[in-house]
């Protein structure tokens, strides 16, 4: 049986062995590897048996700086959260945090967005709408980290301004006491509300987003989008997506936050 699994550090919270093995995939483990040990650790995993993996922080530039090829858009972004094992030790990095986000998004792509944050996950989001044709703005706290999302196609702004979308990248929401977006009554300039952020219960953003009736898309049916392309690239197989749904919300409920 190929085995599979989520490479981090920590890695423990992580819903995706809950959601793949779930999806088929009955050896899909947790794969918890510090920086120092990651490099020797992913290239022993193709020997041992392993078909794919997917990344998470901190190691998706590490992943695609050891991968033997990789696609486009890993290399744009400059971040894998997945790789496959060849069996002549060859390993191939992807990424799929981008086109499962637009999955998520679903169709049409919109025509325009408004970022918060530039970290990882802002650089995946970031290139999938410039892809798709949007006109991109980037908020970050410290906009000098933002200015390195112009290569990417965005634009950096310093202050709201209005979009069709509005996407959540910075790590603010995960506490359920705050919210990366004031004032909450601003959030009806947006016909749609994104957050990368999951936590058991919900965001703040999400929620203070479906009081006002605005369209919301949360972070778990990101990560249900991201692994789902990861599942069809080891098996070229479409994705049981609503069993994966249930599966991560099943574990939500009985986790606090992650
Ligand atoms: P990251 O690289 O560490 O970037 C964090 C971003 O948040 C930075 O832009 C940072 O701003 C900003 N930030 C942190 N604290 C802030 C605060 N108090 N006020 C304003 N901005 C603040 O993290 P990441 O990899 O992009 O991930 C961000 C979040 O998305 C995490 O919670 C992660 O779990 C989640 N995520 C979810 C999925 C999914 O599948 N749903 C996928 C990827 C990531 P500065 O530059 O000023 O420090």
């Amino acid at each position: 049986m190929p085995r599979y699994g989520v490479l981090g550090w920590p890695v423990s919270h992580s819903r995706s062995p809950a959601m793949m093995r779930a999806a088929g995939l009955q050896d899909y483990q947790r794969l918890p590897v510090a920086a120092g040990a990651f490099e020797d650790t992913v290239r022993a995993l193709g020997g041992a048996g392993f078909r794919g993996a997917n990344v998470t922080i901190p190691h998706k530039q590490a992943a695609l700086a050891l991968a033997t090829s990789a696609s486009e858009a890993a290399r744009e972004i400059g971040a894998a959260n997945t790789l496959t094992f060849g069996e002549g030790g060859e390993i191939a990095a992807d990424n799929t945090d981008a086109p499962g986000f637009l999955a998520a998004l679903g169709d049409p792509a919109p025509a325009s967005a408004l970022v918060l944050g530039a970290g990882g996950s802002a650089r995946a989001v970031v290139w999938a709408l410039a892809q798709a044709g949007a006109d991109v703005a980037v908020w970050n706290r410290t906009p000098q980290r933002a200015e390195g999302l112009r290569a990417l196609g965005a634009r950096v702004v310093t202050g709201p301004v209005c979009a069709e979308v509005l996407v959540n990248c910075t790590s603010v929401g995960l506490d359920d006491l705050t919210s990366p977006f004031k004032p909450a009554d601003r959030l009806s300039d947006y016909p749609t509300v994104v957050d990368l952020v999951y936590r058991g219960g919900g965001t703040m953003l999400i929620r203070e987003a479906e009081q006002r009736g605005i369209r919301t898309v949360d972070g778990l049916e990101i990560l249900v989008r991201q692994g789902a392309l990861s599942f069809t690239l080891w098996t070229g197989l479409p994705a049981p997506l609503q069993i994966m749904r249930n599966a991560v919300r099943d574990t939500g409920m009985k986790t606090r936050a992650v």
